[in-house]
């Protein structure tokens, strides 16, 4: 797009980092033909994360929860330049950055607005031989490594003698971290356990044990106490081997060391899955170093109630997973109001550019001028609120089609645990949430499929 409008005035640069849930509800909203729109992400496709645990087990299709960046910004008015790119390094006095592609070609661009919604990677608290032994569930590729191991282990353990201890060994599928993310996934595992392995291989079936390693007391700390009690009864009656108050120390190629009650053990592992939650990018805590007289939290990116980064308001924006503000819990339904926000930010943002630009024209009389500051105060005042979020609920899956969900209606607080409808509803508002009718399609059918031809399995 022209960098200038018919009348002269100058069309912004908008550089937007990520193409996760903040990024793409930022997208989906803005007027792309008010900016110069350049989108830097090493990834051309939005993840649709809350579904992911159901990808390594073949109940849902990896593809269908994801959806190319392309097709999203082709539905946009004016044009939106998209860069397969990490950005490594940020300049906000001079603004700009420095991205790179993945053949380690590099370049440097200009901003006059920049959004960060980097997100953030899994973290492991320093804990030796995680990186090196274990599958995150995060990303995409997360998945497809998962779903390669555990098929390897069971063909690996087909293969062997029924008394072979290494067969166990290879069954023992550990997930570590009670989190949302840690019980979805062992319920998911153990889903693909009870339902379909023990078809497809039930010698085999029988010697699996599905862990779920737990540091603290109880599991789903963000949920209510009942929720809480009823969750972890029911995934012992699942059969997953849930193991409270057990620590992790330390990880090796096959086995997990754990701290329980202050002494040390040893748990064997085939398949170990790490979800201990997350901890900011490298290009996030680059950011708050360079403006380290006020970005003092290691946890994420400080932001004020308009959700400008402290110490460069003037130009950069930070959204989602690679901030910390407001005690807000680092969600996709976080993510997607503030990118929903931004967008109104973005109309008024320009706005005001006009009117600047105007004002500065040498033609301009002093009552216009006036009039013109006076323009200017209104939009700040009255279009340009602070950031509000509207807490709608959490919701987990717990296995064996059932979910548990905390919600908050018209202000008021439900619960549902285990019904049906429970499930039924978590399947809704998650098909609800997908960014595309065909995400929302392939999701659906997906679901028929595995209701009439069971999972996946290849
Ligand atoms: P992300 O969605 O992670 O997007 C970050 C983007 O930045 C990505 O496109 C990434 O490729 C890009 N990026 C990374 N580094 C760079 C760089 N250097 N330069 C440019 N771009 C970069 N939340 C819920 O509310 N409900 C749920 O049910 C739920 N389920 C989840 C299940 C799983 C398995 C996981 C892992 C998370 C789940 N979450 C859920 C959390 C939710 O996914 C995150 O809070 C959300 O993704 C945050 O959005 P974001 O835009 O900040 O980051
Ligand atoms: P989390 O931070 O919520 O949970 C991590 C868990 O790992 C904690 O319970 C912690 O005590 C445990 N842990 C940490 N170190 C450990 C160790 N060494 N040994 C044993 N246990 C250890 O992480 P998450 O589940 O990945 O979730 C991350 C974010 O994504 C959260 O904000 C969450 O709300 C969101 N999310 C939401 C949903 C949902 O709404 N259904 C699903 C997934 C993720």
């Amino acid at each position: 797009q022209s960098t200038t409008f018919k009348d002269g005035s100058p069309r912004k640069r908008l550089v937007i980092l990520g193409t996760g849930w903040g990024a793409v509800s930022l997208l989906k909203k803005l007027d792309t033909t008010e900016y110069n729109v350049v989108v830097v992400s090493p990834r051309n496709y939005f993840l649709f994360t809350p579904l992911l645990t159901s990808t390594p087990v073949g109940t849902i299709d990896l593809k269908s929860i994801m959806e190319p960046i392309r097709h999203i910004l082709k539905r946009k008015k004016g044009e939106v330049v998209y860069l397969e790119a990490n950005a490594t390094d940020i300049d906000p006095k001079n603004k700009h950055i420095k991205i790179v592609d993945n053949y380690k070609e590099t370049r440097t661009l200009n901003y006059d607005y920049l959004v960060m919604c980097v997100g953030a990677e899994s973290t492991t608290f320093h804990i030796p031989g995680v990186r090196e032994n274990a599958i995150f569930i995060k990303e995409a590729y997360d998945s497809t490594r998962m779903k390669e191991k555990i098929f390897n282990n069971l063909e690996r353990a087909a293969f062997l003698d029924i008394d072979d201890p290494k067969r166990k060994h290879l069954l023992t599928f550990v997930v570590v971290g009670g989190g949302p993310t840690g019980v979805e996934m062992a319920a998911e595992l153990q889903d693909y356990v009870n339902e379909s392995l023990c078809k497809w291989m039930p010698e085999i079936s029988k010697d699996i044990q599905v862990k779920l390693v737990e540091g603290l007391p109880n599991i789903l700390n963000m949920f209510d106490k009942n929720l809480i009690e009823y969750t972890q009864d029911f995934i012992k009656k699942s059969k997953i081997d849930l193991k409270l108050n057990t620590f992790v120390k330390g990880v090796d190629s096959d086995i997990i060391t754990v701290e329980v009650n202050k002494e040390k053990q040893e748990i064997p592992y085939g398949v170990l899955v790490w979800a201990t939650g997350i901890q900011p990018r490298d290009i996030t805590r680059n950011l708050a170093q360079i403006l380290s007289d006020v970005q003092t939290d290691r946890r994420g990116l400080l932001i004020n109630e308009k959700l400008q980064l402290l110490g460069a308001e003037s130009s950069i924006f930070a959204i989602g997973d690679c901030t910390f503000h407001g005690g807000l819990a680092p969600t996709a339904q976080v993510a997607y109001q503030e990118g929903l926000y931004l967008a109104n930010i973005f109309k008024q943002l320009h706005k005001l550019d006009q009117l600047d630009w105007k004002s500065q024209l040498s033609s301009i009389s002093e009552r216009q001028l006036n009039d013109i500051k006076k323009q200017q105060e209104y939009i700040v005042k009255n279009k340009m609120p602070n950031f509000k979020y509207v807490y709608k609920g959490t919701l987990a899956y717990i296995g064996s089609e059932r979910a548990i969900a905390e919600l908050k209606i018209a202000g008021k607080d439900y619960q549902l645990r285990g019904s049906p409808f429970a499930f039924l509803f978590w399947k809704i508002v998650y098909l609800s949430m997908c960014v595309s009718i065909r995400n929302t399609l392939m999701v659906s059918m997906d679901w028929c499929k595995f209701y009439f031809f069971g999972r996946n399995s290849i």
